[in-house]
């Protein structure tokens, strides 16, 4: 009787473990909110007061190596691998934030215990991206934050660069699709990040992934049906503008 109880106890933790395993990952922060705008530092705090598992952000270098933070490769007509500092850290964000640079966003995340989502954005100069890869990750590695940085990038050049630099246990997804989990297991990286049409056609790789002990991220999923589709494909994170609606469905879960 007891021996019974006890299985079916540690079945339910078990099913409540396959569960919490999904993490919610707010895309370019919770930006969707009052007083938010995508990649702020509002973003990232309110992703993290909602108890997101992990905030995202994108990240770009000016020609004189300074890291900035912002999803558009341009802002009010500044394009900011174009530009010297200068010219782009004067420019606000529609909340009237300044553009983040990547030092404020990372202290910023310092204080929170949301996981910080990285994204390398491909740079037209695939040199100066290379620098604003080993840049970054001696930022992250100065400020005491390698073990709470996961990278992701669409470069295949910016993802090897970012593997080969980083420390040993970083976590390095690729974002671009086409490269299938035992190509990514082979370039060293932690599992794929792709757009939840890709999984759609490739329905495969997450099994596939899982058996090679890489890990699925899908993004950026909006739609409560597309959510549970994902969840039950058995996907190991989410990237939603829509945090607390994928946190209620994992709560009914
Ligand atoms: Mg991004």
């Amino acid at each position: 009787m007891y021996r019974r109880l006890f299985f079916a106890a540690l079945l339910a933790c078990v099913a409540v473990a396959a569960g919490a395993a999904t993490q919610v990952v707010a895309h370019r922060g919770y930006w969707d909110a009052p007083g938010s705008a995508q990649n702020s530092i509002r973003s990232l705090v309110k992703a993290d007061s909602i108890a997101c598992d992990g905030s995202e952000f994108d990240v770009w270098m000016t020609t004189d190596g300074h890291l900035f933070v912002n999803h558009d490769a341009t802002i009010h007509g500044v394009e900011i691998q174009k530009a010297k500092a200068a010219d782009v850290k004067k420019l606000r964000l529609p909340n009237g934030e300044l553009i983040p640079t990547l030092e404020q966003y990372l202290k910023a995340g310092k204080r929170l215990k949301t996981h910080l989502v990285l994204e390398l954005k491909p740079h037209d100069d695939k040199a100066q991206e290379a620098k604003a890869a080993r840049k970054i990750i001696a930022m992250v590695k100065k400020l005491g934050l390698n073990k709470r940085v996961t990278y992701i990038t669409f470069s295949l050049p910016g993802m090897k660069e970012l593997i080969k630099r980083a420390p040993k246990g970083t976590e390095v997804y690729y974002l671009n699709g086409e490269l299938s989990p035992a190509e990514l297991k082979e370039l060293g990286a932690a599992g794929l990040d792709y757009h939840y049409s890709v999984m759609r056609k490739h329905p495969e790789w997450y099994k596939q992934s899982h058996d090679l002990g890489l890990k699925v991220n899908v993004w950026t999923v909006n739609e409560e049906s597309v959510m549970r589709e994902c969840l039950e494909m058995g996907a190991d994170f989410i990237t939603t503008n829509a945090p607390e609606l994928l946190q209620g469905i994992l709560k009914q879960q």
